[in-house]
């Protein structure tokens, strides 16, 4: 049984000066708190501690950690308060205590895979101080060393919950002696029968393996001495059962076929050292083909870095062989904690970004991901700087991007949920839903039947799922919305020509016709009119031979506003990447050849044209997802524009005869003139002249305001 003086004799080994008082301190404490408690084992309680804080001592870590260790269950398994724990020992100490404790409070009831990772990364992002990880893996260890002693029931709930959640966690820290131990002890456990099959088999070549990994053993030595490498390390192990087992399964072979059951470990000074025996090796036995692996250049995202083989001896016995350096090996067994070492004054500092850095950088690699879907969904995590673990009310858990929302819980549930959300309670609180989640929160998503995604969702939502998804219901609605609109128009045009709509409204006609624009059905026509990317009357154009198409009469003003939405259209714009889009430039602010343009698809009309100046621009254009690039068509109708000034002057004779005459001058028309007296003085003309194109204007506008009596130019019509 393990004495405390046993425990300061690790700890001395490790740092010389460190502080024992505090550990003593904290062995007589939790020595008071258990006193009379008893494991299931029959001992002393005393002893799990004991032996927790002997396995973080032997990792080297700060006295904080080992006296930690000590306390860790005496929050949770005593009446002492964590209060009185930082009134003793203080913050730092009273901090891990409370991390451990906490974590051993959260429940884990479910086996499944995507479950079991997201607490897994639950456990790790709630740990600010990774001594709190590492304290808890120690406990964990010992655990599961006594385990035998436990009822069945709970040592099954104990060794799963190892295998899915600690055994991986220490992986991801490269903590790889803890989690050999971890795993060869959940294998033990949770599969007997198998554990103890292959022990027997496994057993029953030891000898005959133990000689020959000597004599491997030898023939490396001699080698490498006659090439003056230095080796630090030699090594020769029989793999563990439970990675046996798992190649095994892997690979559905029998244990006489497992290619490798003996690996050689070789330590060597430096670097160029583990080329070299690398290189030596292979000199003496046959590589397999595609088992060299070079983890120096290029180590594993948990740190480790080796050089790998597999070669076959002269006898035909495959075996492995594992070449690092010194400083590689003790990161490759104690991963994240030999980073974390005890120095002296330097304990609070240990907190170090580049720790935290380092865990994060562990915690963002996906290993083992299989599914693409998952691994999408990992990625795109992982895109967000933070995570937020939220549940839902039966417990799952569910992992979104920071500043997520209710919305983007809801549709992470299940769409029809985000569809039909209509307000969340958040940890049994209505919240409205752009609330941002926090770590713990428990989400109830309301929904109502019938109720629909609002487009102002999208101002808030943080995944791009809930995004897609709202946008993919929007667009749907859209197009209903235009293909009854192109319907209506298609049928007015039809009127128009005293073409017969409902002789030709068959499917196999319309089809037919929607097929001439490479669309399947007749909806899809529709659409493509709605949206105004097919002019209405071009479809009619298609479907009745030209001379049998006559206008009834000519353009009512009803029939010209139709005419401009259903004509061919503005020829003087084109749509960047769509030449059939209609294009009509807005009546709001009439933009000219040579203005800044900007398009906007409307429902059903095409795209309306405006100056990036017009005020409407700012309103209509919120929508991004509507805002097309369009640009001035150097080869269109030139044809000129009407514009419209108005000219503010003084009131004396024969001013309009000078502004008419200056216009005349420069070679422009003009259509139509008003003139007005405001007062006594003022006088204002409101012209509409014929303009080609926005250099043009300025120099009307700027000739007008040299005619002495003209006070101001302005342009109407935005
Ligand atoms: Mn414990």
């Amino acid at each position: 049984m393990i004495r405390f003086e046993d425990l300061v004799e690790k700890v001395r080994a490790g740092s010389p000066e460190a502080d024992v008082e505090l550990l003593r301190k904290a062995y007589v404490f939790s020595a008071f708190e258990h006193k009379g408690q008893v494991r299931h084992s029959g001992e002393p309680y005393l002893v799990h501690p004991l032996e927790v804080a002997a396995i973080l001592a032997d990792l080297k870590l700060d006295v904080v950690a080992v006296a930690a260790g000590l306390l860790h269950d005496v929050v949770e398994d005593t009446l002492t308060s964590i209060e009185r724990i930082r009134e003793v020992f203080g913050e730092d100490i009273a901090h891990v205590v409370e991390g451990v404790t906490k974590l051993g409070a959260i429940p884990f009831s479910s086996s499944e895979h995507r479950q079991a990772e997201n607490f897994r990364k639950m456990l790790l992002a709630m740990v600010d101080d990774i001594r709190v990880i590492l304290v808890k893996l120690a406990d964990r260890l010992h655990n599961m060393r006594t385990l035998h002693h436990l009822p069945e029931e709970r040592r099954l709930k104990i060794a799963q919950e190892t295998r899915d959640i600690y055994a991986p966690i220490a992986n991801r820290l490269g903590m790889s002696k803890i989690k050999n131990e971890l795993e060869e002890l959940a294998f033990k456990h949770l599969e007997p029968k198998s554990y103890e099959a292959l022990r027997a088999k496994v057993e029953s070549r030891r000898k005959a393996n133990e000689g020959m990994i000597e004599e491997l053993k030898r023939t490396i030595a001699a080698k490498l001495a006659d090439a003056q490498v230095p080796v630090t390390e030699l090594d020769g192990r029989i793999k563990r059962l439970f990675s046996i087992h798992q190649k095994l399964k892997r690979q559905r072979i029998d244990v006489e076929q497992v290619y490798d059951l003996v690996a050689l470990r070789l330590v060597t000074e430096t670097v160029r050292d583990c080329y070299a025996a690398l290189g030596i090796i292979h000199q003496t036995w046959a590589p397999v083909p595609g088992r060299i692996k070079d983890f120096i250049a290029m180590p594993r995202p948990n740190g480790y870095q080796s050089l790998h083989t597999s070669v076959i001896s002269e006898r035909g016995f495959p075996f492995e062989v594992q070449i690092r350096t010194v400083e590689m090996h003790r990161i490759a067994e104690e991963g994240i904690a030999a980073h974390w070492k005890y120095k002296e004054g330097r304990v609070g500092a240990d907190r170090d970004e580049q720790y935290f850095a380092w865990l994060r950088q562990v915690l963002e690699w996906q290993q083992e991901v299989r599914d693409p879907q998952e691994f999408i969904q990992n990625l795109k995590i992982d895109l967000y700087p933070e995570e937020v673990y939220t549940f839902t009310p039966r417990g799952e858990v569910k992992v979104l991007p920071s500043g997520a929302t209710p919305v983007d819980f809801a549709y992470l549930v299940h769409t029809d949920v985000g569809h039909r959300c209509v307000g969340a309670r958040v940890n049994r609180k209505m919240v409205p839903l752009r609330t941002r989640l926090k770590n713990g929160d428990i989400v109830e998503i309301v929904t109502a039947p019938g109720h629909k995604p609002s487009r102002d969702w999208l101002n808030f939502v943080t995944t791009s799922r809930a995004r897609s998804k709202i946008r993919h219901f929007i667009h749907a609605e859209e197009k209903t919305r235009s293909i009854e609109l192109g319907r209506k128009l298609f049928e007015k045009e039809a009127r128009r020509f005293e073409v017969n709509f409902k002789e030709m409204n068959d499917p196999s006609t319309l089809d037919k016709a929607a097929t001439l624009y490479g669309l399947t059905r007749a909806d899809d026509l529709f659409a493509a009119i709605g949206y105004g990317k097919l002019a209405a009357r071009n479809v009619l154009a298609k479907l009745v031979p030209e001379d049998e198409l006559k206008e009834r009469k000519p353009d009512t003003p009803i029939a010209a506003a139709v005419k401009r939405v259903l004509g061919t259209g503005e020829q003087k714009i084109r749509v960047k990447g769509f030449d059939d889009l209609m294009v009509f430039r807005a009546r709001c602010c009439n933009p000219i050849r040579g203005e800044t343009i900007v398009g906007y698809i409307t429902r059903g009309k095409g795209v309306s044209v405006h100056s990036v100046s017009c005020p409407n621009v700012v309103n209509l254009l919120y929508d991004p997802e509507r805002r097309i690039d369009v640009e001035w068509d150097k080869g269109g109708d030139s044809s000129p524009y009407t514009v419209r000034l108005t000219i503010q002057v003084e009131d004396r004779r024969g001013i309009l005869a000078d502004v008419s005459a200056k216009i005349a001058g420069i070679d422009t028309n003009i259509r139509n003139v008003e003139a007005t007296s405001d007062d006594e003085h003022h006088g204002r003309i409101n012209m509409t002249v014929e303009i080609s194109d926005v250099k043009h204007l300025q120099k009307v506008i700027k000739s007008l305001r040299g005619v002495t009596g003209v006070l101001d130019v302005e342009r109407l019509g935005r």
